[in-house]
């Protein structure tokens, strides 16, 4: 069915996108005419940073190979002070949603430019949200001030992506994708650019399963992947997100996996509300029932199914409930405690989503 109104503001953005297109950072440098970058990195991939500011030479300012998920404050902190320290006039930041997160952080505060070098599927690079977490609490907002100015999108840097978080980051991706289908600011573009992610990663991810070292399945998944970050930045997210955050944020549990795990039952949850999405979904999944299909997306991919599994405790469904409708948000289907309850057990032990035809 054609939408037939819509209001859309594309964000500004520039992707350089190949295997091999890590090589094109300093003419990035030269487009954005800055020359003192700030190198980010895990400590974990802090073999990336070091080769590049050999590569970088007297273009690297310093490096800061200590980005943790979740953007502690403490870590915030040090990055932005050590930015500051070094005179940094751009951020090069390569790895996760972890890493960029930290980009941002200082982007935040100084303004200076950001190019971001995914290393993951999780979409980060593409967005203007930021978050940072002080005392056990995560609060994310929205600035252009840390969108990144131009993306390095290179396969080759994604060969090294174990299978497992290849699969988790891969289905956060989709989980970005299947909100933008629904979401209550969607408009014709973003619902193209979420069905194609879903297709790409869909049809990646178990090819990159099987063969890791396979360039060609790395780049369907890395396009996907910046398709699902090109829509989490331009709509509005709903039940799938609010529960991963409130999850994450209450017990820590790991973002990815969590994703992973709720994702084929907030769709089930939704789509007695929403079955042209669902519809576009399953199209895209090839299969005939999308949250069926994203279940069984993850159980091809050998991925956690279960929030048992991570480490949750069953006596926390009732407060993880609570805290999912404290704050009320737009959702395609009313927020219904009981649902929603049932919804977290079915994910708590890994049970097929249920085949909801009833809005509550
Ligand atoms: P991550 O950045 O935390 O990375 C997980 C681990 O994988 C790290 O140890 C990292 O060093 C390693 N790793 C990353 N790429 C690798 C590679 N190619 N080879 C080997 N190891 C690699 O994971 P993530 O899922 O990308 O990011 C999760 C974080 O990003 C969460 O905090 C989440 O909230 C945030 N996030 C933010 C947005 C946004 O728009 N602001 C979007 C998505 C995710």
């Amino acid at each position: 069915m054609f939408q037939p109104s819509f209001t859309y503001s594309p964000l500004p953005a520039r992707v350089v996108f190949g295997a091999g297109s890590l090589d094109q950072l300093s003419s990035e440098f030269r487009e954005l005419q800055v020359s003192r970058a700030l190198l980010i990195s895990t400590p974990e991939q802090s073999g990336l940073t070091e080769e590049l500011a050999l590569r970088l030479s007297d273009q690297c300012a310093g490096v800061f190979p200590k980005a943790v998920m979740h953007v502690p404050i403490e870590v915030a902190r040090e990055a932005r002070a050590y930015a500051k320290q070094v005179g940094a006039d751009c951020i090069v930041a390569i790895g996760g949603g972890s890493t960029i997160g930290v980009g941002k952080a200082i982007a935040l505060e100084s303004s200076i430019p950001i190019i971001a070098i995914p290393t993951t599927y999780a979409g980060s690079e593409m967005t203007p949200i930021y978050g940072i977490t002080e005392n056990g609490e995560k609060k994310t907002g929205r600035s252009l001030k840390v969108l990144p100015r131009a993306v390095i999108y290179d396969p080759f840097l994604t060969l090294t992506l174990p299978v497992r978080m290849s699969a988790t980051s891969g289905i956060n991706a989709i989980a970005h994708c299947v909100e933008a289908l629904y979401a209550d600011n969607a408009n014709p573009i973003t619902s193209m650019m979420a069905e194609e992610g879903i297709r790409s990663l869909a049809r990646g991810l178990p090819r990159v399963a099987d063969h890791p070292e396979n360039l060609d399945a790395r780049t369907e998944c890395l396009y996907g992947a910046w398709l699902a970050g090109s829509v989490l930045a331009a709509t509005s997210v709903a039940l799938h997100h609010k529960l991963c955050h409130t999850l994450g944020g209450m017990l820590n549990l790991p973002h990815a996996e969590t994703h992973t795990i709720i994702l084929p039952h907030a769709a089930a949850y939704n789509a007695p509300a929403t079955p042209l999405a669902m519809a576009r979904v399953a199209m895209a999944l090839a299969v005939d029932d999308a949250p069926q299909g994203l279940f069984d997306l993850a159980v091809r991919l050998d991925t956690p199914t279960s929030l048992e599994a991570l480490g949750m405790q069953a006596a926390d469904l009732d407060r993880v409930a609570d805290a999912a409708l404290a704050a009320p948000y737009p959702n395609p289907r009313p927020l219904q405690r009981d649902a929603i309850r049932a919804l977290l057990e079915d994910a708590y032990y890994g049970r097929r989503p249920r085949a909801s035809t009833v809005m509550n």
